[in-house]
């Protein structure tokens, strides 16, 4: 599996999907840049997000929220005090880690040495720990279980300390006047602080529902495997206002949804579970991850939260703004409780190439043959279909035109007509064009062209005034 990793990291970047930032200055640590395919591939999976949320459910409404924000609000959140992760350094190598994750690091070695005793009892010491912010503990944890700097070897620690996760920048020209904003370390703020505006001018009825795509920032100390982890980011977050005492079943509600979403794409049921939080902030009523098994182990794509009404409520106390909800079906004020349910584009992303990743042996008796081939759905395939003319004279690449010109205007198309028509259909099963439609010479007789498809190689005759229908049919949600 470490291996397919790999690979589909080198395809993702030697096929347009994936490049480190910044390239030709070396990159930027846990920053990635998407390209000409996966720009495409990350649009289609936001469609099919913004569909399913917005579009298929009445009651909820979509929202694009600016980045920045006033930094009262991430005093409100608890950002500011809270969201920081507990770092130690190394004083011989000088390099930070966090100490939950060198903790982590351990138990994993000693469960991958049999010893589930000392892994249980580390965990549960560690668990302890975190709750109680006790961070001399994390420290005297690390130093009992004798973990030493991978880089340095050496178990010379500092003291751990709090270190937050949120960017900051000034706003206005003139330092003076300049106050500290940040950069938006979620994208659930924008909704929160914008409740009031979408339920008056939408007039909307609870329980209803806010959606938001957007990009969010966290200064990740440790920055791992590829685009799992990043320092710019985007999420897909929806927040569900509900009348308190309802929250139990909207939860539970949202959670079979949103999982039923993941499936709805073709994955097989054993690559997802969820996991429970045990370690639930003070004010959630119930926390779940929705986690996939990417090839170095289950790792969370999605929460999904029931929040009580610790956001609003905490808004309203910061603002001064009354943030309630006449509901008239029970005569009554309140503070709305919240469901939310907040997904990484960039994690869907990557369980999505390593789902539809596969190099498929083609070899027969006679000769070894192979190809790499991304089984996307069609829906989400950043090129829905590739036009050939089989030669460059007689006119086909004129009547290639003339088609590609028809459909391109429903469809993302690629025109292709350099080499062997063989290696054309390779270079497309690598980006998971569903259709290659080429153009010869019977095409100029009867308007009849061959369509092959991706997945199962075959090839047809069809009708070219056909094909807006055929490839419409299989690439529309
Ligand atoms: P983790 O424990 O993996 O750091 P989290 O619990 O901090 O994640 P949330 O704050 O619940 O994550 O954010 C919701 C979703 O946003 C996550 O399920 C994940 O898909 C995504 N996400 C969070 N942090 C990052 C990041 N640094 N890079 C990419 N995606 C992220």
């Amino acid at each position: 599996p470490e291996e397919i990793f790999k690979n589909v990291i080198s395809h993702a970047k030697e096929y347009g999907f994936v490049f480190p930032s910044s390239e030709i200055y070396d990159g930027l640590s846990a920053v990635y840049d998407y390209g000409q395919n996966g720009a495409e591939l990350k649009n289609n999976l936001k469609t099919y997000w913004w569909k399913a949320m917005v579009q298929m459910n009445e009651n909820i409404v979509g929202l694009d929220a600016a980045i920045f924000m006033h930094p009262k609000v991430w005093e409100a959140s608890g950002h500011v005090a809270g969201f920081a992760d507990p770092m130690i350094d190394n004083k011989d190598s000088k390099k930070r880690y966090r100490a939950d994750q060198l903790l982590e690091d351990k138990i994993a070695l000693y469960d991958s040495e049999g010893k589930t005793d000392l892994a249980e009892e580390l965990q549960l010491e560690m668990d302890k720990a975190l709750k109680a912010e006790d961070l001399p503990r994390l420290r005297e944890l690390i130093i009992e279980h004798n973990i030493k700097c991978p880089v340095s070897g050496t178990a010379n620690w500092t003291d751990v300390r709090q270190f937050n996760l949120m960017f900051s920048t000034q706003m206005g020209a003139l330092a003076e006047e300049s106050d500290v904003v940040y950069l938006r370390p979620e994208t659930a703020q924008g909704i929160f602080v914008n409740y009031l505006n979408v339920q008056k001018s939408g007039r909307m009825k609870i329980p209803f529902g806010i959606a938001q795509i957007g990009k969010a920032f966290r200064n990740e100390v440790i920055a791992r495997q590829f685009i799992i982890r990043m320092r710019e980011f985007e999420q897909m977050e929806m927040q569900f206002f509900v009348r308190p005492g309802t929250q139990k079943e909207w939860f539970e509600r949202w959670k079979q949804v949103r999982l039923k979403w993941h499936l709805a794409l073709g994955t097989s049921p054993e690559k997802y579970r969820f996991h429970e939080h045990t370690k639930l902030a003070f004010y959630a009523d119930a926390a779940f991850d929705i986690e996939f098994e990417f090839p170095f182990g289950f790792k969370e794509v999605e929460g999904i939260h029931s929040r009580t009404d610790f956001d609003l409520s905490q808004h309203q106390k910061y603002s001064g703004k009354k943030l309630q909800y006449f509901d008239p079906e029970i005569n009554q004020n309140y503070v709305p409780y919240v469901i939310e349910t907040s997904i990484g584009l960039d994690r869907l992303f990557l369980l999505t190439m390593i789902n539809a990743y596969e190099e498929e042996d083609l070899s027969t008796e006679e000769r070894a043959d192979s190809r790499v081939v991304l089984r996307l759905h069609p829906c989400l395939a950043p090129v829905k279909a590739a036009i050939f003319p089989l030669t460059k004279k007689d006119g086909l690449p004129e009547k290639a035109r003339e088609i590609m010109d028809r459909l391109k205007v429903d469809f993302n198309l690629q025109y292709e007509e350099k080499d062997a028509i063989g290696k054309r259909y390779r270079r497309q099963d690598a980006i998971g064009t569903p259709f290659c439609i080429t153009v010869d010479h019977q095409t100029l007789e009867d308007n009849t062209v061959t369509i092959r498809y991706r997945d199962t190689m075959q090839q047809e005759r069809v009708n070219a005034a056909d094909l807006d229908r055929i490839i419409g049919d299989l690439v529309s949600w």
